[in-house]
């Protein structure tokens, strides 16, 4: 087999690159390890920023977000029992959030891809890249038990964390930056309306809540739990009722209540490698970098990041200049580190650690309690959370 653009892993960051290449005429095939309908069923982030959804309704692929995607346009920090809105629309000039599920975004990309003629070939086994520190890049894998291999032009490492093709690169190219918080989320879907319209970030003595939906009948609830935390540990009840706890306010507040749909605990890491390339071996995504999910900005990164590499791919295949492709990584690296001083800004402002002295904890209301009191500060923070400008 040959293909253009060899694209190793079909997550937001391998179905956008290679949407975006169909649309320079650019040709991919998408390697994924996992089925078509696992992909489509499975649940993690959920605040696309203002960028993310332009660039997805632009390119042709964003009709049902639109319709079906939540657009708000603020948030509350929520802490002293006390909420504080930030208008993120009227502190960013206009700009907004919108809640539209992963997975739906992974449906909309696959069926495109599809219906345009694309090759997503699910459940490869075995993946492995060669070759890309050469001439004559190339993919092996296995299909229904069979060899293959696909020869191409330049190979996008696009399979997350857990994947193949950063720890491809020979170890002493690459630098990892890399910070594991002591605590997780332990998150759950439920059956139940949003208590309320906008996303609410708690501080709380106790630790940090999130609540936040996907549709306006599921609500997506997290609770700060330790590292090593057991999920049995948690039965439904007392999530619920720490909840109530995290999230108490003088005033009106009802938290809806429903069946718990799924559960989970998962860590909170930042990490960056650099450089993001290496020969003709591309990193996108969580393949190169992870931030904590207090910003939300992983999905949106792995956007940010195929959006450069494709503009790369299109001057090299229109003029046969590299000059945007050897400054893939450069160019990626300064939004990476933005959005990972954000997300860890916002993590250890928000978080309780094991560490705090009386010192800290005071400090940590402060901090917020300037933060809702400034219109700077407020702006700074708006203006991150939809999302930098792109350039
Ligand atoms: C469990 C979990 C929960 C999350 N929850 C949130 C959240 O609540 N809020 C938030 O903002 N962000 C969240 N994130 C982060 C966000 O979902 C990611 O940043 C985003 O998915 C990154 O997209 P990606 O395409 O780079 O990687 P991924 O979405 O991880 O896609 C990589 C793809 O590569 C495939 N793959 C892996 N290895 C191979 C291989 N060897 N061969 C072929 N294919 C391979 C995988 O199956 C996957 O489909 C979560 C991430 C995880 C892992």
């Amino acid at each position: 087999m040959r293909t253009q653009i060899g694209i190793v892993g079909a997550g937001p960051a391998g179905l956008v690159l290679s949407h975006l290449l169909h649309l320079q005429k650019i040709e991919s095939v998408v390697l994924e390890v996992r089925s078509r309908k696992y992909i489509e069923e499975r649940i993690r982030a959920g605040v696309l920023e203002q960028g993310t959804v332009d660039l997805l309704v632009e390119t042709g692929v964003g009709a049902r977000l639109k319709r079906e995607g939540l657009v708000h346009h603020g948030i509350e920090l929520r802490f002293n029992r006390r909420g504080h809105r930030i208008d993120l629309h009227e502190l960013s000039g206009g700009k907004a959030i919108t809640v539209y599920a992963q997975q739906e975004v992974i449906k909309d990309l696959v069926a495109a891809r599809l219906d345009a003629g694309g090759q997503i070939i699910f459940e490869a086994n075995d993946v492995t890249v060669h070759g890309f520190d050469g001439p004559k890049p190339s993919i092996r894998f296995r299909r229904n038990g069979q060899a293959e291999e696909l020869h191409c032009d330049f190979i996008a490492g696009c399979d997350g964390f857990h994947g193949v093709c950063r720890t491809s690169i020979p170890a002493n190219v690459i630098t990892d930056y890399d910070h594991v918080y002591p605590f997780g989320w332990l998150g759950i879907l439920a059956q139940a309306p949003p208590s309320s319209n906008e996303l609410i970030y708690c501080q709380h003595e106790r630790g940090f809540a999130l609540f936040s939906m996907r549709t306006p009948e599921v609500s997506r609830l997290y609770i700060q739990v330790p590292n090593d935390e057991d999920i049995k540990s948690w039965p439904d009840d007392r999530i619920w009722s720490e909840l109530q706890l995290r999230s108490a306010l003088d005033g009106n507040w009802k938290l809806a209540i429903g069946p718990v749909l799924q559960k989970n605990i998962a860590g909170l890491r930042s990490y960056v490698a650099e450089p993001m390339q290496y020969g003709k071996l591309f990193l996108a995504g969580d393949a190169a970098h992870i931030v904590p999910a207090t910003g939300a900005k992983g999905l949106n990164l792995a956007v940010a990041d195929v959006r450069i590499l494709a503009q790369a791919l299109v001057e090299f295949y229109k003029s046969g200049k590299t000059r945007l492709l050897e400054r893939y990584s450069e160019t990626c690296l300064r939004r990476v580190w933005k959005a990972q001083r954000f997300s860890w800004w916002m993590t250890t402002m928000l978080h309780k650690f094991d560490t705090d002295s009386a010192f800290d904890q005071h400090r940590r209301i402060a901090e917020l309690d300037y933060l809702t009191g400034s219109r700077a500060a407020m702006t700074s923070l708006a203006e991150n959370y939809v999302g930098l400008p792109w350039d």
